[in-house]
């Protein structure tokens, strides 16, 4: 009963982003946008909160913006407001964020993320309400035992990060599981990539995501939310997202009530924590940013930079499956990552498109995984990648053995045919293997009279004897066409 119970819940989910633009430049002042530099070494008047100080809006955070919105499939408004949200908090010396309210750079997009596996090709419509500009805060710093007053040094502010640029990101609530809320934050990552709007790393904090989670009521209406904030990698947004789901459905199971509050999800423990709940609710006093006048963003400039604006992932992923012939899970793999996708249209362009994705998507980007190293980094060129393909599909080296091969170029930066001639790897020559199958009959007669019987079944057998007597070194396809040959009569 209970878990049948379990099973008829239905969970909303909306997410809201912030995002780190990859400007220079501060979000209303020249000073540079920075990480792991020492603390307030890049501050001005403006983004210190002197009275009287004054903002320039960033010419490249707007483009930015823009980008992103179109990407987003937003429409862009013609006009967009700076306001000012009013609230008190050590990292905000002026008191006030520089943020935009009602009238935001972008509203109403979608986002078709692919929930696809290897065998399908599905893709979520999720709802992009809005997308608005704003600064980040500065950054608090507690010096001493676990962040507590008592027993540690204080509070420190480094006002490095404050007015950098933000864009916050909210989406409808369309999204119906943890998983689609993981696969959400993964897409988006992808595209503001694609079109460099930002490197969106999420251990870095350059992205950050805050989930509104709830059940539906039986009835079909929206059940009482609540906000799990700041959750700093994809694996915890699917995680945290499904512990508060667990924990709203048992308060809904005993018969009790959702409160709309906001939470804190603890990995460790995996378990939501309360910040705070709606009795604390805030009033921003929203109003427009005095000194800052509304943004024109016309036509003719909105088109100009849809013009320009690198091919999306979707329409990398569309044009591989089109060109190279890939399925839509091998394009989309490859197309969710830029460097990956040029490398592999390199290699592509030379051998089986198939084969290519295949090596790049499977064992390179194992390999690149294993290591931690990024693309940029790795010593394997399209060239070497290209000639280890050659390898195979000539019979030179059997693939087990290019897979040594490939680990050793990634390791080393050697090419795959000194790797070969090296280690030995080369594949038993035709002579030698026509050796080899006789000799694996002549040792194992029955089990070939059985197959001259047909029996298929145990040519894997003596395909096993082949490749133990060559140490896998065979071409497996060869030694099989042989081993039939030799029994056929
Ligand atoms: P608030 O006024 O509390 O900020 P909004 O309506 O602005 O709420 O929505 C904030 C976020 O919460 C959006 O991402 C939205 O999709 C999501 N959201 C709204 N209602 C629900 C709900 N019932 N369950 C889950 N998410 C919701
Ligand atoms: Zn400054
Ligand atoms: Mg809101």
């Amino acid at each position: 009963m209970q878990t049948q119970e379990r099973r008829t819940y239905q969970a909303v989910i909306g997410l809201e982003f912030h995002v780190h633009l990859a400007t220079q430049t501060k979000m209303f002042c020249g000073c540079r946008v920075t990480y792991g530099e020492p603390p307030n070494t890049h501050t001005c008047p403006v983004c210190l909160g002197h009275p009287g100080a004054l903002p320039v809006a960033n010419e490249k955070a707007i483009e930015l913006g823009v980008m992103a919105g179109l990407a987003l499939n937003c429409d862009v408004s013609q006009r967009a407001v700076f306001a000012r949200k009013n609230y008190f908090y050590p990292d905000l010396p002026k008191g006030y964020q520089i943020s935009q309210f009602d009238e935001p750079i972008c509203t109403g997009g979608y986002l078709d993320v692919p929930a696809g596996t290897p065998d399908g090709d599905e893709t979520i419509r999720v709802g992009i309400t809005r997308l608005h500009l704003e600064e980040d805060a500065a950054k608090n710093v507690h010096v001493g035992t676990s962040g507590r007053m008592h027993g540690s040094v204080g509070s420190l502010v480094d006002f490095n990060r404050g007015g950098t640029p933000l864009m916050e990101i909210v989406t409808e609530p369309d999204i119906p599981s943890p998983e689609a809320a993981r696969a959400t934050a993964n897409y988006l990552k992808d595209i503001l990539r694609a079109i460099g709007v930002s490197e969106a790393d999420m251990e870095k904090g350059q992205l950050r995501c805050d989930a509104n989670v709830s059940i539906r009521n039986p009835d079909g209406s929206f059940g009482t939310k609540t906000e799990l904030k700041n959750m700093n990698s994809f694996r915890f947004v699917e995680k945290g997202i499904a512990a508060e789901l667990a924990r709203q459905q048992e308060i809904l199971a005993g018969g009790g009530r959702v409160e709309q509050t906001t939470l804190h999800y603890d990995p460790e423990t995996d378990e939501v924590h309360e910040l705070r709940s709606k009795e604390f609710a805030h009033d921003y006093r929203y109003f427009p940013e005095p000194d800052l006048l509304p943004l024109e963003l016309s036509r003719a400039y909105v088109r100009e930079i849809g013009d320009r604006m690198p091919e999306l992932p979707d329409a990398m992923r569309a044009r591989f499956v089109g060109r190279y012939g890939l399925s839509p899970y091998d394009a989309g793999v490859l197309a969710a990552d830029r460097e990956l996708a040029a490398f592999y249209e390199e290699v592509a362009a030379e051998v089986d498109p198939k084969q290519a994705s295949n090596w790049i998507s499977g064992d390179f980007r194992a390999l690149l995984n294993e290591s931690g190293a990024d693309l940029s980094g790795s010593k394997v060129t399209p060239g070497h990648m290209v000639e280890l393909i050659r390898l195979v599909g000539n019979g030179k080296v059997s693939r087990s053995a290019a897979r040594t091969v490939l680990a050793e170029v990634f390791k080393t930066g050697e090419g795959p045919s000194e790797v070969v001639e090296r280690e030995g790897l080369g594949s038993v020559e035709a002579d030698e293997l026509d050796g080899v199958v006789d000799g694996v009959i002549s040792s194992n007669p029955d089990e070939a009279e059985r197959v001259r019987n047909g029996d298929k079944k145990v040519v894997g057998f003596l395909m096993g004897q082949v490749m133990k007597a060559t140490r896998g070194n065979a071409d497996g396809g060869r030694a099989r066409e042989l081993l039939l040959q030799k029994l056929s009569s």
